[in-house]
């Protein structure tokens, strides 16, 4: 399923050149068309969630990654200093689930050449 764009909290990253889901994007697949964020293909789109991370705003969301269920959930993130929250919501708007992930190595005690494999 293409990104969800949630127009009423997307601004679209006033005030720089490219937005941040137009830098990160690997397909090229948005622009802004009056200040708003667009999918130019949602086709194309692979479901890599690197958009769904970039935004700022929250606004961006994935649908539909639970093949099991048959409701719409969406999936939404927010980057923090060491970790990114995951939110899942129901098709009411609920949050019915949360985690977060670490996203950085906060140790510093790896020695070249160790494995440094995230877990
Ligand atoms: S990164 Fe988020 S706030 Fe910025 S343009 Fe894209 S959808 Fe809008
Ligand atoms: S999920 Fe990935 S491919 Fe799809 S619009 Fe976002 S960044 Fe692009």
């Amino acid at each position: 399923m293409p990104v969800h764009i949630d127009l009423s909290l997307c601004d679209g990253c006033a005030g720089n050149t490219e937005s941040l889901c137009e830098e990160i994007c690997p397909g090229d697949l948005f622009y802004r068309e009056n200040g708003k964020a667009r999918l130019r293909e949602p086709s194309e789109c692979w479901d890599c969630c690197a958009c769904v991370k970039a935004c700022p705003c929250e606004a961006l969301s994935i649908e539909s990654l639970l093949p099991a269920s048959e409701l719409r959930h969406r999936l939404s993130a927010r980057i923090k200093a060491d970790y990114i929250l995951w939110k899942m919501y129901d098709d009411r708007g609920c949050i019915i689930n949360q985690c977060r992930i670490p996203n950085r190595v906060v140790s510093a005690d790896l020695t070249p050449g160790e494995n440094t494999t995230r877990t």
